[in-house]
């Protein structure tokens, strides 16, 4: 499987795009799910192509991972949450529907569950979450 150039997270890389972006650095960016399944939902991306984490380089998944952990932290931070889930798909049968490797972060609060996939937020409600992501990170 090679790597398609046209996928979204690509076009949001070339800003072709718009995304609620809450961090970046020369190897990552994350923005904001756009169909979040916990109010903070978002997406570590490398900068670079690549489809998963089958083809991923060990200086991918290093930086991706890197970034993971720190928005572990800032997301926990921006909600009062007691933990966090990391998920990773990997090709369709896997569950992957984007082909530009990414790592969701979803803070996670006592005995709530996951919302249903596939239900767009208001925009307005993806920019204040991002804005507490961002905030967060200016402590963590
Ligand atoms: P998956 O490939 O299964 O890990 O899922 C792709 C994820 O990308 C889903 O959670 C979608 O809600 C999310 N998504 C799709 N398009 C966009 C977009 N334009 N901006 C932000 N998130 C998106």
């Amino acid at each position: 499987m090679s790597y398609d150039p046209d996928n979204i997270f690509a076009k949001i890389l070339r800003g072709e795009i718009p995304s609620a972006q809450v961090y970046e650095d020369d190897d990552t960016l994350v923005f904001m799910d756009i169909m979040p399944r916990a109010d903070g939902h978002c997406l570590v991306i490398p900068k670079t192509p690549c489809r998963n984490l089958l083809d991923a380089s060990p200086e991918q998944l290093l930086a991706v991972m890197n970034t993971t952990q720190r928005m572990g932290h800032a997301v926990m931070a921006a909600f009062g949450a007691q933990g966090v889930t990391i998920q990773q798909f990997n090709e369709a049968a896997g569950g992957q529907e984007v082909f530009h490797l990414h790592f969701h972060v979803l803070p996670r609060h006592e005995g709530q569950r996951l919302r249903p996939p596939g239900n767009m937020e208001d925009s307005d409600v993806i920019a204040a979450n991002a804005d507490k992501i961002r905030a967060a990170l200016a402590q963590v």
